[in-house]
């Protein structure tokens, strides 16, 4: 069985497009030397545009996504202060459990796993904290988990309707350069990406963005934090410098991403994340199985998680489309451990290739015995992907 060749259905890490594997072998270079003057400023400001924002400050840290979520809840954060979070699925459920090690109070407002941030609870918290002891209120944007995708713009109309000063800390790393990300407008004070999702890139640069609030709120706690000081970040960044050795091949891709998403467009970039995700869902529907978001218009653009009916395994499935097809799709995670398969369907992403994993998935589903029609979920998305007008041809191969 040939794997090299077979793209990947994971949401993170993503497929890796040529022309970044590309940008990666170049030679190294000296971070001292001019090139990362030159390299790093336009980059923060395309990457800015990307996060939606005209006034935030970027930063790269090496580190997963884990490590961006540190770097927003401990430079604007100190122990002991509350903080308001959904639990929706396990990303959020994740990023409440590094909050409490860091020595964060964390009010939990718990969801069902397919639900979206219930933002109006969330205002009624607020409402009951006259005295403001919140501090922030955590969002993560889109539940990698559950494959919904929450609507930001309300937890903040929540906050102001509430007249409530709380930071507004959000998970943007299954979002961000794949599904429109309104830093400024939603009045975001801490973003949070990583390269391996939207950036098409390696696991290995959390990349942050903070509001000039979060970024003064981090300067009142400048020296309190090591690695992941973020004022020690942004100063250095700032200044046409690193404050340690920048992983350069990564950056020097992540300028190669940010080119990439810029000359196709964002709103394309977004608009075939939409359509590419509407075919998938076709096929989860010809299939006969339900999404485990709980309305359409929630479920996520970057990955679909779908729920098996009792005596399939979420875990053998992909158990079998590794083993017999080589192709790896994610797997159920926490509550939804062997419930659900996940598709993700993010970053360098075209209708050929999603039509090859639907496809996949349907033998996996057809070999343990799954009573689906063989084919059905393929023929939906053809239909699907042929009829619709927003349709995206990409490159072929060897192209650009
Ligand atoms: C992937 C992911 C993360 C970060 O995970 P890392 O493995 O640390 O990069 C955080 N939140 C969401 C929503 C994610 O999808």
């Amino acid at each position: 069985m040939m794997q090299a060749a077979n793209p990947l259905f994971i949401p993170g890490p993503t497929n890796i497009p040529e022309r970044l594997r590309l940008a990666m072998a170049r030679s190294a270079w000296d971070h001292r030397g001019p090139r990362f003057a030159e390299l790093v400023p336009p980059l923060r400001e395309q990457l800015a545009s990307v996060f939606g924002s005209r006034q935030a400050s970027i930063a790269f840290f090496t580190g997963s996504g884990t490590a961006g979520w540190e770097v927003a809840l401990s430079n604007v954060l100190k122990p002991g202060d509350r903080v308001l979070a959904t639990r929706h699925g396990m990303f959020s459920q994740r990023w409440i459990e590094l909050a409490r090690r860091l020595g964060l109070e964390v009010e939990v407002v718990e969801a069902p796993w397919g639900e979206g941030i219930p933002a109006d609870a969330l205002g009624e918290v607020l409402r009951a904290d006259p005295s403001h002891r919140i501090r922030a209120v955590l969002a993560v944007h889109n539940e990698t988990a559950t494959g919904v995708t929450s609507d930001i713009g309300a937890v903040r109309r929540a906050l102001d309707s509430a007249g409530h000063p709380a930071f507004l800390l959000v998970d943007g790393v299954s979002s961000i350069a794949s599904l429109p990300f309104c830093m400024d407008d939603w009045g975001v004070d801490m973003a949070v990406a990583g390269s391996q999702k939207g950036f098409m890139l390696p696991t290995g640069l959390a990349i942050v963005a903070a509001s000039p609030r979060a970024r003064a709120a981090a300067a009142e706690r400048r020296g309190a934090r090591g690695y992941l000081d973020l004022t020690a970040m942004l100063d250095a960044l700032d200044a046409g410098s690193y404050p340690y050795t920048p992983a350069v091949a990564l950056l020097e891709a992540l300028a190669e991403s940010a080119a990439m998403l810029q000359e196709e467009g964002l709103g394309a970039v977004y608009a075939r994340h939409a359509h590419i995700a509407a075919g998938v869902r076709a096929a989860v529907d010809a299939w006969g199985f339900a999404l485990c978001a709980r309305r359409r218009a929630l479920a996520s653009n970057t990955v679909t998680t779908i729920r098996l009916p009792d005596g399939i395994s979420g875990d053998a499935v992909v158990q079998q489309a590794h083993e017999r097809y080589g192709v790896s799709f994610g797997i159920g995670l926490g509550q939804l451990a062997d419930r659900v398969f996940r598709i993700g369907h993010l970053g360098e992403m075209s209708e050929t290739l999603a039509l090859a994993g639907i496809a996949t998935a349907e033998m996996a589903l057809l070999d343990l015995g799954a009573p689906i029609a063989a084919g059905s979920g393929v023929a939906a998305a053809q239909s699907q992907y042929r009829l619709s007008e927003s349709a995206m041809p990409r490159q072929q191969a060897g192209g650009a």
